[in-house]
């Protein structure tokens, strides 16, 4: 059965795909239960977060309802033959240049499809990537540490990866790791058990690049933080590189301490925002490129107007576009695109924009659009103003700075006094808490 599927799969998926993370799982069947081990935490969640629907629509096809649930793990089925594991390990010892640089890859859990050729250039996210690629030729000595910051889905985890694979690529010496901030807490939880904390500090102290992703998780986890704050330093001290990612801006991350949040900011600190629509276009393009599509240019047109959050959800609709053309044998058109992706598209069209609030409040306050985005103080229009960035903050996925621009060219820490200021008078002020929530209440609906 899994043998059927991973034949499918490998139709969908390009080579890189299926071969990083298809190709290293066993499966075992028991019960209705299609059980699919994966070689490490990494693969799984990756997987699990990738491919899951995927890979359970087809099994549950292919089994014709034998198999009613597919469930991911962490291990292996049976060990690899003892004569099988020499073989392997030989070969890898032997200087074959690849495999030394594919384990190197493994062991700083880099998936290689993420590299700054498939890393599509836009206005919204030059800067992080020319920041990148700086980083990627002199670790350690052109920022430090890099910071990346916007909303999800926008690129940081891809730009991050391929730091990572340029740097071992150029130097297959160096130690890098990549690893996620639930992960590094969950990892140091375990050592703290295990009264290992020893190790898991040699282990992240000595690395020469530390990639760490989404460290908004670290809020409230005062123990990881501690331990951070001193890798941290250790790193900096000795010139390694450090990258953080986050989803917003490091002084806006609530519940990190102090001095955390202000070495964050010590190096430099970029920020990727939405990309626009020519961008979301030869993102498809390229996305289609390399799955093997073939995606007339109405068609990426139409997705990329009507698919605006985030890239991750533009590649879901190619995917999805791809499977089901192949699946019915009928060619993608504009037609065949508004079918297959009816549910997804009607999510999109739900989302608030910036404008729309805009709309709104200027409505509720009787003042117009104009005076919102105009440079008047006046307190009839200055307090709609910061009722509207608030909203904006709280609502949409757009970063500070974007909000900030969208509001006649602010700058983002006025949205962030906005959004301060808001919440007091929240808390002091009925009216204009009443007028918050008739607000809210208007534009989710
Ligand atoms: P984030 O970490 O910001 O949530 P990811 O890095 O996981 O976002 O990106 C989501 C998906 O979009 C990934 O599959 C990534 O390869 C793709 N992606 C993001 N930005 C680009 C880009 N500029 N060019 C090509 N693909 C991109
Ligand atoms: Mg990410």
């Amino acid at each position: 059965l899994w043998d059927q599927c991973t034949n499918l799969l490998k139709q969908d998926l390009t080579d890189s795909e299926f071969n990083t993370w298809i190709m290293p799982l066993q499966a075992s069947e028991e019960e209705g239960r299609l059980r699919l081990f994966a070689p490490n935490r990494f693969v799984k969640d990756w997987v699990k977060q990738h491919y899951e629907k995927q890979i359970a629509t087809l099994c549950l096809g292919v089994s014709e309802g034998r198999i009613e649930h597919v469930s991911f793990e962490i291990g292996a089925l049976r060990k690899r033959q003892e004569n099988d594991t020499h073989s392997v390990e030989s070969r890898a010892s032997e200087a074959d240049p690849d495999s030394t640089l594919e384990k190197r890859r493994a062991d700083a859990c880099l998936n290689r499809t993420f590299n700054f050729d498939s890393f599509v250039e836009g206005k919204s996210n030059q800067i992080a990537r020319a920041a990148s690629i700086q980083i990627g030729q002199n670790p350690g000595t052109a920022y430090n540490p890099l910071f990346v910051y916007g909303g999800v889905g926008l690129g940081k985890t891809h730009l991050m990866h391929a730091i990572g694979n340029a740097i071992i690529e150029a130097n297959r010496e160096a130690h890098v790791i990549y690893v996620h901030s639930e992960r590094f807490v969950s990892d140091m939880i375990r050592a703290l058990q295990h009264n290992e904390i020893d190790k898991f500090k040699r282990l992240y102290r000595r690395v020469n690049v530390l990639l760490i992703d989404d460290v908004q998780f670290f809020a409230g986890k005062d123990r990881s933080q501690e331990e951070f704050f001193h890798t941290f330093n250790a790193l900096f001290e000795a010139q390694q590189q450090i990258v953080l990612s986050s989803d917003r801006f490091p002084k806006e991350v609530s519940g990190l301490e102090e001095r955390l949040r202000s070495r964050f900011g010590w190096g430099l600190t970029v920020a990727i925002e939405p990309p626009d629509l020519e961008t979301r276009v030869a993102i498809l393009n390229s996305k289609a490129t390399m799955l093997q599509m073939d995606l007339p240019d109405d068609v990426a047109f139409f997705i990329a107007k009507r698919v605006r959050s985030n890239i991750r959800e533009l590649e879901g609709a190619l995917r999805r576009l791809a499977a089901n053309s192949r699946f019915l044998g009928i060619p993608i058109t504009v037609e065949f695109a508004k079918d297959a992706l009816r549910d997804m598209l009607v999510a999109q069209d739900k989302q608030v924009s910036i404008e729309n609030i805009q709309k709104a409040v200027a409505a509720h306050y009787k003042i117009r659009v104009s005076d919102l985005l105009s440079s008047s103080r006046s307190r009839s229009v200055a307090r709609p103003r910061q009722v509207a960035m608030t909203l904006a903050k709280e609502l949409t996925k757009h970063s500070l700075p974007e909000i900030g621009k969208a509001f006649g060219g602010r700058d983002h820490s006025t949205v962030i006094h906005a959004a301060r200021k808001v919440t007091e008078l929240r808390a002091g002020d009925t009216m204009i808490e009443e007028d918050y929530k008739i607000l809210l209440r208007t534009l989710q609906n």
